[in-house]
């Protein structure tokens, strides 16, 4: 079994398993403009059970408040973002949820750089959130 997704034009397919390392939304305002939207919905997938078809661009985000660098991997095609990785963490992959054909399962347990979410966006008082991220 597993969880299958792909970019919008579907040039970029893959397969995740069916539960993650974690799940979390990322109120950044990196993850703003690269989604552009109000948050980026992340599953943290053990690189090793990631299967990609299809080659995604990458563009390598030096300018976020953590001053640590992110890759965010996009389809050049259509623009969906897939997935980004960090440097630090070289075993993870942080899927962007959206792209994945069923969402119905996705489960975020934690809300990171809250202190940056857009004002309209109302975060559940009984859910954990960082208002920023180490
Ligand atoms: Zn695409
Ligand atoms: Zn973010």
């Amino acid at each position: 079994m597993g969880r299958s997704g792909s970019c919008l034009c579907e040039a970029i397919t893959y397969q995740i398993p069916e539960s993650s390392l974690m799940e979390a939304v990322c109120h950044c305002k990196n993850c703003q403009k690269q989604a552009g939207s109000a948050f980026s919905t992340l599953a943290g997938i053990k690189k090793s059970d990631f299967s990609l078809t299809g080659k995604p661009k990458l563009f390598v985000d030096k300018a976020t408040d953590s001053g640590a660098s992110v890759e965010r991997y996009f389809c050049e095609n259509c623009g969906s973002p897939i997935y980004s990785a960090l440097p630090s963490q070289p075993d993870v992959i942080y899927l962007k949820t959206g792209t994945l054909d069923d969402t119905s399962d996705f489960n975020p347990s934690i809300h990171v750089w809250a202190a940056t979410k857009q004002n309209w966006v109302e975060i559940d008082s009984n859910m954990p959130q960082l208002q920023k991220q180490s």
